[in-house]
């Protein structure tokens, strides 16, 4: 049914419709295909493990870690609790994405566009990280996003689930659209940097192991009696948001 509505009566659009039907219909041999691709690429690299006697300062040390290294404000993530346990950075997963913008959407342009390569390349975890993020190498666009060969990143630390210690580590990562050939090199030197800031703190022990903690298997894990935090790991032996000792009932 032709829809006669739609057509503007004596326009030159009306001439150029019926002057193009083609001649013939039937599938050509090849068909005729225009290409789209975008590219992205993400990229990051953590270090070892430094384990940190735990101090009444030493979550606050963590962005003093970044002095020196870091081009601007250091900013504080902490591990996110249990009703935010689905977040993801994946617009295609709704329930995911609106979680992650609700916890998220506070942090500044670097933090978030951090937390966006980091956590997709697996290279931290906020159910029990703790991430203090700068912009550690190259510019942000006008709106504050880093440009996609600008290194950002920092420290992550969690406790051990074993011994309560924090066990902190160096993160950087970079990525986009697009690609730039030093970029490895300079985060390499950057992560050196910020593994001897933590090594240079008065609570550091040295290298450790980094053993992740294992999350709890759908049903959540332990509520902090100390802060409330509800932690999505039931074998964490301590809070990740405050380092106390979690009690198991
Ligand atoms: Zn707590």
């Amino acid at each position: 049914m032709p829809l006669e509505f739609l057509k503007r009566r004596g326009s030159d659009a009306d001439k150029t419709t019926s002057t193009t039907q083609p001649a013939t219909i039937g599938l050509p041999e090849e068909v005729v295909a225009q290409e789209f691709q975008l590219k992205l690429q993400y990229a990051g690299k953590s270090s070892e493990g430094v384990r940190m006697r735990v101090g009444p300062r030493a979550m606050a040390e963590l962005p003093e870690m970044l002095s020196g290294i870091g081009k601007g404000e250091v900013e504080v993530v902490e591990p996110l609790p249990l009703e935010f346990a689905h977040a993801m950075p994946q617009i295609v997963r709704p329930s995911e994405a609106m979680q992650w913008l609700n916890a998220h959407h506070d942090l500044s342009p670097v933090t978030r566009h951090a937390l966006v390569v980091l956590e997709t390349i697996d290279a931290i975890d906020l159910a029990f990280d703790t991430f203090a993020c700068t912009l550690l190498d190259g510019e942000t666009d006008t709106s504050g996003y880093p440009e996609y060969n600008a290194i950002v990143g920092g420290v992550a630390a969690h406790w051990d689930e074993a011994t309560g210690d924090m066990i902190v580590r160096g993160v950087v990562g970079w990525g986009g659209r697009g690609v730039r050939g030093d970029t490895d090199r300079v985060g390499q030197k950057l992560l050196g940097g910020i593994l001897t800031n933590i090594l240079a703190s008065q609570y550091s022990l040295g290298f450790t192991a980094v053993d992740r903690p294992v999350p709890a298997a759908g049903r959540g894990g332990l509520v902090c009696a100390h802060c409330g935090f509800a932690s999505g790991h039931e074998r964490a032996f301590y809070c990740p948001k405050c380092g106390m000792r979690l009690l198991r009932g």
